[in-house]
């Protein structure tokens, strides 16, 4: 099965056995699970059987979402969180103590970078690169760095990392590399393959597909080589090998922040899950119409999407990406009232905060989600005060660009 392709994969790829042949793994909606001796239950508490003892370490139905997702990023284990900020926090935190350094691209979701805000309290101090070119990372690399953060594409920047090469400067420099593949998701790159260390996923957008559960899954490659002097909690854990990474976290703080995944949630997730190549080849195709169609429209109207040729990151996108570029397209109107006026004209899209589903979304990121960063902060982000952010669905193109049309040009058919 692991030759075959991205579809097949995700749909045949890890081996549930489930209960009277069930074609889903089912929603095993227990808090714990009940064993037959206090000696097993002994063994499952010291790691030395499998096994299940209470949902907020782990539960059948998240273990069958962690499994499919490990087996399509390419990794060898994953910890699935109750959202992608939860994954992003015990990525981080797994491995930093107060006093370490974030090496960070800026092109992020806000949230992440409100999330950076927080970890200055506990010591842990973020230094964002001034362009996201790989030179940029190293500059910004000091002795107290411990960890590279980017995200595959940002949100709602559209800048491009180019992963192979910032994972070769974070390794030179004995620094493993975060990666958020959000946006891109593991059908458009393996970004583990190219030499991330360890890759974060809010499954509520692009994996789920449908907008009806939040959550978060990261996923451990297994090669980085921990120095314990420069990462001392993982010293216990060295005798878990390529696992020590996973055994902190699932034995530590993600068992000890709460931040498990429902049962119910990665039933919903799993189901999703199935149509994600399906998804990702309609919306990145719509998107790139779409953009083309929006940047041949109207000379007022700019357009920001790597697949457009004179993107600055099209060659790069272009090579990681594999004939794919992305599902969201961001526009400038002129003004922020412009934007509100197409926003509001818009008969298809949901004006909503969120990415990633079936249905076209579009928001208005300088008054909503990055409404809490400075102006200075915000122009670093991509984020422009008459700037639309479309996340395109899997409508029928030749709707949505007539919906733009008549909102932008105020032509109501
Ligand atoms: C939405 C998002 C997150 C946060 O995920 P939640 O599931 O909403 O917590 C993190 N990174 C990116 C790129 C996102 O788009």
């Amino acid at each position: 099965m692991n030759d075959c392709g991205f579809n097949t994969l995700l749909l045949h790829g890890t081996d549930d056995m489930n209960p009277f042949g069930a074609t889903q793994v089912p929603i095993y909606q227990s808090s714990a699970f009940r064993h037959e001796s206090s000696e097993n239950l002994e063994k499952v508490f010291a790691n030395k059987t499998m096994g299940f003892s209470y949902s907020r370490i782990n539960n059948p139905t998240v273990d069958a979402f962690e499994k499919r997702i490990t087996k399509l990023e390419g990794g060898i284990a994953s910890v699935a969180c109750s959202s992608g900020m939860a994954a992003l926090f015990n990525a981080f935190m797994n491995i930093l103590q107060s006093g370490d350094e974030i090496v960070s691209a800026t092109g992020l979701y806000g949230g992440t970078v409100e999330l950076f805000e927080d970890l200055k309290a506990f010591g842990i101090t973020t230094r964002f690169v001034k362009e996201n070119t790989p030179a940029a990372y190293e500059e910004q690399i000091t002795e107290k760095t411990r960890l590279i953060f980017a995200e595959t594409i940002g949100n709602p920047k559209l800048d491009v990392t180019d992963i192979a090469a910032v994972a070769e400067i974070a390794h030179s420099n004995g620094l493993p590399f975060v990666v958020d593949n959000t946006t891109a998701t593991p059908y458009l790159i393996k970004v583990l393959s190219l030499g991330a260390d360890v890759v974060v996923n809010s499954s509520s957008k692009y994996i789920n597909g449908n907008s009806d559960a939040i959550s978060g899954i990261l996923t451990y490659g297994g090669k980085f080589k921990w120095d314990v002097e420069r990462y001392p909690g993982l010293a216990p854990y060295k005798k878990f090998g390529p696992m020590a990474y996973i055994a902190k976290l699932r034995n530590g703080l993600f068992r000890n922040t709460g931040a498990c995944l429902s049962p119910q949630n990665a039933f919903l997730n799993n189901v999703g899950l199935e149509t994600l190549g399906l998804r990702m080849d309609r919306q990145c195709a719509n998107a790139l119409e779409l953009a083309q169609f929006l940047d041949g429209l109207n000379k007022d109207i700019t357009v920001n999407y790597p697949g457009l040729e004179d993107n600055p990151y099209h060659e790069l996108a272009k090579k990681q990406f594999n004939d794919h570029y992305g599902a969201i397209v961001t526009i400038r109107a002129g003004s922020k009232e412009r934007a509100f006026e197409i926003m509001d004209a818009l008969t298809i899209p949901y004006i909503l905060s969120n990415i990633g589903d079936t249905k076209t979304l579009v928001i208005h990121p300088a008054s909503t989600i990055s409404i809490h960063q400075t102006p200075e902060q915000q122009r670093q982000q991509g984020v422009y005060d008459d700037m639309i952010r479309i996340s395109v669905g899997i409508e029928d193109i030749g709707d949505l660009k007539r919906d733009f049309q008549q909102a932008i040009e105020g032509k109501r058919d």
